[in-house]
């Protein structure tokens, strides 16, 4: 449940001060613990040829000390190795071991010149690293190998890779990253295939010393990451989220959807999200301490859509030493309610798809602006209108995975295979929903453009054959129904609009036969300078700019512009209320809970064994969307109505935060209550009778 990681350095063995630390684990209630093991530097008197030892270890055994002192606290002890970089005499004595770059050259470390990078996809970890696990195992029995950088440190041209590539691909190694290219292609196969055979190589020479133990790959994440979450999903049997603080412009939530892209395939796997006491920014200060209040908010979050906190600290002797009671404060109140945080299931009805085919191949070198941008947009404009989403990944989308959402987000997921729409269409037959963006399912699983959306059927919209963008100056124009005279739900709140901006790109589409009158209607750019010419030209036709459709008992939405990516650029309302209110229809307003109140909250609701919870992250804050926190602005009054599961009924509601009871009014499947202010974080918990 609680996570602690001590990283020693080199010169920790004998200058550091064991019983403060094991005095800190025991009374912060943390229950494993990540410890530095080998690797580029061995902390144990290692006898593997040219594993490198501390100069300081002498004759002590520092990590071998603190196994004993952990598992005297109980705890569960990982060791952490890390293959990335090796010494000189690796470099004497198997030149073949280190990496090549592009151009031929051997690759010293990036960061210490008297170190080498070693290549990952060679005998340095498929012999050398493997011999280094199992000696560690086999000394300490340890629960797991937490290996950090093992999946290497971009491109290697090595005389091994070469060969290896050559024997799989029949071809050289690329020297593009363009995902179109057949030898680029082979690449991401190889490489990924590569990496999965050392990743079971360890495991299974792991498991062979101790059954219980397993390999523990510091990788997965969402769209951009770079091994196939999908099969990390079967492999592992938990796994730990290191996001381990902003970088830049990231939000808050960043945190919490990193916790629910792992959830997204490892299920109910104990998922540990790690953070950093310090800052985590290219310069890279790594014995810094972070504001106090950043701390907490950043791990609020990863607590709050389901990862159990694990804190990381280089180097054992701490200069700045203000973390540690704000760590402690954190620990102490997820001991108290660990009753609370144990969950089963999450109860939200929507989810939004990651594609990591998508990013690879549609994407490309672009796949941030081109991808990610989407699904960040989306995510905002969902914690903006406080709806629970979960994470989906593209290659689960079976009936199972499935089965506890009623609609599905799709942020411009271009590359989808057949067999991916063939899913998803029989979700909608279900009675599932859909919401799409801009060109979803336009490409096939390999980024290869169609003739036709995958999806076309079910927008009702085929592919006109043309993109426009970046387009200036475009808009929506709202249209009521021809029927009724009145506005479709999907245009709540925009009554007295007329129109509203357009997003920045949109491919061209036609309505298929059949297709109901679109409410927003495309207004192409016109010139915006100069201001005599700034008026709107007359249009021979309506372009249709968002398609709803009714299929079976499912709802479909397509909108034809990249109106999710737009509002990450802009943030602009209009666009952030037009999402909310897709998914709003498409879930036919059937949401798991209802906050109101002033503030921006990042909502989840959660069962456990015998209670349910509804966490309410406050990310109200004049710094949200860099995520600098200064201090917690407290929000006011939250009135909240939250459905019961059909066969269970409430008897108490308390604050786990504010620790107090609430009143709470019971009406058939719902229970209604009011928080009355929240700080931070509040976990409101419904205990069943
Ligand atoms: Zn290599």
């Amino acid at each position: 449940m609680r996570w602690a990681q001590l990283a020693f350095v080199e010169d920790d063995p004998g200058n550091y001060d064991q019983s403060f630390w094991l005095d800190y684990f025991r009374r912060i209630h943390a229950d494993a613990a990540c410890l530095s093991a080998g690797g580029c530097v061995a902390f144990y008197p290692t006898q593997v040829p040219l594993h490198y030892r501390s100069k300081w270890l002498r004759d002590s055994d520092t990590f071998g000390d603190l196994v004993k002192g952990c598992r005297s606290l109980g705890m569960n002890v990982v060791a952490r190795t890390d293959p990335h970089a090796a010494h000189q005499d690796v470099y004497d004595t198997h030149p073949d071991w280190i990496a090549v770059d592009a151009s031929g050259n051997k690759r010293k470390h990036w960061a210490d010149p008297d170190l080498w990078v070693t290549c990952a996809l060679g005998p340095y970890n498929f012999e050398f690293m493997t011999k280094v696990t199992e000696e560690i195992v086999s000394l300490y029995q340890v629960d797991g190998i937490f290996s950090n950088r093992w999946a290497g440190s971009g491109m290697c041209f090595c005389e091994h890779c070469r060969q290896n590539f050559k024997n799989f691909s029949q071809m050289d190694l690329p020297r593009t990253l363009d995902p179109q290219n057949p030898a680029r292609r082979a690449y991401l196969v190889w490489h990924q295939q590569r990496l999965f055979e050392l990743w079971r190589l360890w495991d299974s020479r792991i498991k062979a010393i101790n059954p219980n133990a397993a390999f523990l790959a510091n990788s997965g994440g969402g769209a951009l990451s770079e091994l196939d979450m999908s099969v990390i999903g079967q492999l592992a049997p938990t796994l730990f989220a290191d996001r381990q603080a902003r970088h830049g412009v990231n939000p808050p939530w960043t945190n919490g959807k990193n916790g629910k892209e792992y959830r997204a395939t490892m299920g109910n796997k104990p998922i540990a999200g790690i953070f950093s006491v310090g800052l985590e920014e290219e310069y890279r200060w790594k014995d810094s301490v972070q504001s106090s209040d950043e701390i907490r908010l950043w791990v609020a979050d990863g607590i709050a859509q389901g990862l159990r906190p694990w804190f990381t600290k280089f180097n054992a002797k701490p200069i700045d030493k203000r973390w540690l009671p704000v760590v402690a404060e954190l620990y102490q109140w997820h001991f108290e309610n660990s009753a609370y945080l144990r969950n089963e299931k999450s109860l939200a009805n929507v989810a939004m798809v990651y594609s990591q085919q998508t990013a690879a191949f549609y994407g490309g070198e672009k796949a941030h602006a081109k991808v990610e941008d989407a699904a960040l947009g989306f995510y905002q404009a969902l914690v903006e209108a406080r709806i629970p989403f979960e994470m989906v990944h593209d290659r689960l989308l079976d009936e199972e995975h499935l089965a506890s959402y009623q609609t599905l987000i799709l942020p411009n997921i271009a590359a989808l295979s057949t067999h991916q729409c063939e899913q998803l269409a029989s979700f909608v037959q279900r009675g599932g929903s859909l919401v799409a963006t801009f060109e979803t399912s336009l490409y096939d699983e390999w980024g290869v453009e169609r003739k036709d959306f995958g999806l076309a059927e079910l927008f009702g919209a085929s592919f006109a054959g043309r993109r426009e963008g970046p387009m200036h100056n475009s808009y929506l124009t709202l249209e009521p129904d021809p029927a009724t005279g009145r506005f479709h739900p999907l245009l709540a709140g925009f009554e007295d609009a007329a129109r509203i901006i357009n997003g920045v790109n949109r491919v061209l589409v036609k309505p298929l036969p059949g297709s109901a009158a679109s409410p927003l209607t495309v207004v192409p750019s016109y010139p915006d300078l100069p201001m005599e010419e700034v008026y709107v030209r007359p249009l021979s036709q309506k372009d249709p700019a968002v398609f709803l459709r009714e299929v079976g008992k499912g709802r479909v939405v397509f909108f034809s512009s990249d109106i999710d990516r737009t509002f990450w650029e802009i943030l602009a309302v209009d666009h952030g209320k037009l999402l909310s209110n897709s998914v709003r229809w498409a879930t036919r307003g059937e949401l798991p809970v209802t906050v109101r109140g002033k503030g921006v909250l990042d909502v989840a609701v959660w069962m456990q064994q015998r209670s349910m919870t509804l966490h309410l992250v406050n990310l109200t804050n004049p710094m949200m969307m860099k995520g600098p926190v200064r201090e917690i602005i407290p929000i006011s009054r939250q009135a909240v109505s939250i459905k019961i599961p059909q066969d269970k009924s409430v008897a108490n509601v308390q604050l786990l935060v504010a620790k107090t009871k609430l009143d709470f009014r019971s009406s058939a499947d719902t229970v209604e209550f009011e928080v009355p202010g929240i700080d931070l974080h509040e976990v409101v918990a419904l205990d069943f009778t």
